[in-house]
């Protein structure tokens, strides 16, 4: 079939749920913060027609997620990814100037947005700011999550002076829930690097959007109002998600609760691919872990352009079987990261605007600093 290259990087089926429907057995509820309550139905989103049928690509990934390192200095209690875990099968390390250079070009060159870190904490690589310098210098969107244990006060003073992006601190809650899950992190460390940070940020204009993170492992509603209170008035996002095990399997108790009769066809093969810190081409994160055992690293990108690998028939036989639901062999089998592509209409209330679908609830303070994710 003629592969028609298209621009337009969200052509997506976007179909509005209704009362009588075919993908939800019921209303759905957010039991997010104190006082469970009714939801609007969502629309759900899935590859188009064309696509399913094979006959419509976008010309390039509208994100792509780089691998600065998989090496982290956290042992995450619910972390697929850390050391010592058996399903892990690849090897550790850190990716080169030269590769980073070609990733990012090419990612400027076609418009692409980029995330700075996959599987491990980018702050552990020693070049990671000059990264930023250089992906700053392109022009290009980028972003980046960090644990914020490595984030000192001397790295906020040097990266406030350049970087324009998006940074994501993975908080998790109060001290008690951080220090929990984030082991060996120390919670007061963590705050009063992150507090001086939003300081000197706020001295320099607010060039840096700041987000803090939840990873739902069991703390009550009232907790997580408590840390959306504690922390929304000071930064840009504050996001809550559920979590998933290594085959993307939700283990939250859901804050968002969507009793499901069927699961969307995955729309992640048409929208992102992430690249390994040796340059190797995977489709997502739930295969970061044991691509060299599953036949899904599609290209390295030292032998190709990331679009000869997204074109290529490694890539499309991947597409061809997220579309037919041939899962059987996959790790797309168990996956459920689909639950957010059950996308609810956008809330504002009070100047937060409230975003959510059925794997992340999304807070945004209207009235906080300028923005350069999401826009
Ligand atoms: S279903 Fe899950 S594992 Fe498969 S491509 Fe989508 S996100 Fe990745």
């Amino acid at each position: 079939m003629m592969i028609k290259k298209i621009k337009n990087f969200f052509h997506f089926n976007k179909i509005k749920i209704k009362e009588e429907n075919e993908w939800l057995l019921s209303p759905p509820i957010d039991r997010t913060l104190p006082g469970s309550r009714l939801l609007p139905y969502p629309a759900v989103c899935q590859p188009t027609v064309e696509q399913i049928n094979g006959g419509e690509v976008p010309d390039f990934p509208a994100y792509i997620a780089v691998e600065i390192t998989n090496v982290c200095n956290l042992q995450c209690v619910h972390c697929n990814y850390r050391y010592g875990l058996d399903h892990y099968t690849r090897d550790r390390g850190f990716i080169s100037r030269g590769i980073l250079e070609k990733v990012l070009k090419e990612a400027k060159g076609n418009g692409a947005t980029v995330l700075m870190n996959y599987d491990g904490e980018p702050l552990m690589h020693k070049n990671f700011l000059e990264y930023l310098e250089y992906a700053t210098e392109l022009g290009l969107n980028t972003y980046f999550n960090t644990n914020g244990t490595l984030f000192s006060k001397d790295f906020a003073d040097r990266i406030v002076k350049f970087y324009k992006g998006s940074i994501f601190f993975s908080i998790d809650g109060n001290k008690e829930w951080m220090e929990k899950i984030r082991i060996p992190a120390k919670y007061d460390k963590v705050v009063e690097n992150l507090n001086y940070f939003l300081k000197v940020n706020e001295e320099h204009g607010w060039p840096i959007t700041v987000g803090v993170s939840l990873c739902n492992l069991g703390q009550t509603p009232h907790e997580r109002k408590a840390f959306l209170y504690e922390w929304l008035p000071k930064v840009n996002y504050v996001s809550m998600g559920e979590v998933n095990d290594k085959f993307g399997t939700m283990i939250s108790d859901p804050m968002t609760v969507l009793k499901i009769k069927k699961r969307p066809i995955c729309v992640v093969p048409w929208q992102t691919c992430g690249i390994c810190f040796n340059g190797d081409v995977i489709p997502c994160s739930i295969y970061v872990t044991r691509a060299n055992t599953t036949n899904a690293i599609f290209g390295n990108v030292n032998n190709q352009s990331i679009k000869e690998i997204w074109h290529g028939d490694a890539f499309q036989n991947f597409r061809k079987m997220v579309a037919e639901e041939r899962y059987e062999k996959s790790y797309c089998d168990k996956c459920q990261r689909w639950f957010s592509q059950f996308y609810f209409p956008a809330v504002i209330e009070n100047e937060v605007k409230i975003e959510r679908n059925g794997y992340w609830t999304t807070y945004q303070n209207l009235k906080k600093g300028r923005l350069n994710f999401r826009e």
